[in-house]
């Protein structure tokens, strides 16, 4: 995977990126990294790439020009169009599933705004892609092109030491991930689980499916309406409306789970 980010802050990216597992990647070739200061290809060539916003109002915008320039040069040298993603708190929320398409290009090029955001015209031009990291604002597109990098890189082959690491992870089967112990089996009066000390991998795995289960029913209840749930799964959360469960569900939870069960 070839990441190329268009940015006002190469340097934020670069330290960012070549840290930890990422950075591990990188230096082994499982992936690149190219960034591309849009500050270079400034129209007036003292490194100014933002302006007024025509019709008045707070705030700058980066120029349609500059913008353009750094990224024509860019495919220039990499003689291909992949996709542009332009990071903007308007576009698709960014989601797991999002990740995994991502994963299976080979190029992918990352603009970030800064200011009031980008001239609309260039948008049209060139980006294929508007998403967002989420319901808030941030200052710029670095942050979100690094989240976005991050997370499509655990999925590309060879980046994560133990692949088995990328696939029972929170969103891979629509359910957040079941709660993780290590050593030692008691802490501060706390124990592991018995069943995860048993050796047993069925019960193992019930284990961990039914908190996952119960996980996302309690953080995020409307990812159980699109999950693939089977016979047993639903009978373990029918037995959490039962009385006496020592997992004791809110009223809230009850009535969801009551109308999930019925459907
Ligand atoms: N005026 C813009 C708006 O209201 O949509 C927000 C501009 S924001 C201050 C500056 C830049 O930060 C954006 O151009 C975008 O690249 C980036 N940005 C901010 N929040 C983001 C988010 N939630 N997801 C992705 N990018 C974001």
């Amino acid at each position: 995977m070839n990441y190329y980010v268009l940015t006002l802050f190469p340097e934020m990216i670069e330290n960012g990126m070549n840290t930890s597992i990422v950075g591990r990647a990188i230096a082994k070739g499982y992936l690149s990294l190219t960034t591309v200061n849009i500050r270079d290809y400034s129209v007036t060539g003292n490194g100014r790439i933002d302006d007024y916003p025509y019709g008045g109002g707070a705030g700058m915008v980066m120029q349609a020009e500059p913008v353009c320039r750094a990224y024509e040069d860019l495919i220039g040298r990499i003689g291909k169009r992949p996709r542009v993603v332009y990071l903007t708190p308007q576009g698709r929320v960014f989601s797991q599933q999002m990740a995994r398409e991502l994963a299976r290009e080979e190029d992918l090029i990352f603009l970030c705004g800064h200011y009031e955001g980008v001239d609309e015209r260039v948008l049209e031009e060139i980006a294929t892609d508007f998403v967002s990291i989420g319901d808030y604002v941030l200052t710029g597109g670095e942050l979100p092109a690094m989240v976005m990098m991050d997370s499509v890189a655990r999925m590309v082959p060879g980046v994560l030491s133990n692949q088995e690491s990328g696939q029972n992870e929170s969103f891979q089967d629509g359910l957040l991930e079941y709660p993780q112990y290590s050593r030692p089996e008691e802490w501060r009066g706390k124990l592991v689980p018995q069943v995860l000390l048993s050796g047993h991998h069925g019960n193992v795995d019930r284990w961990r499916r039914d908190q996952s289960l119960l996980r996302t029913l309690r953080s995020r209840p409307e990812l159980l309406e699109r999950a693939a749930l089977d016979k047993k799964d639903r009978k373990y959360l029918q037995s959490l409306l039962e009385e006496g469960q020592e997992t004791a569900l809110t009223d809230d939870e009850k009535s969801f789970l009551a109308k999930l069960l019925a459907i």
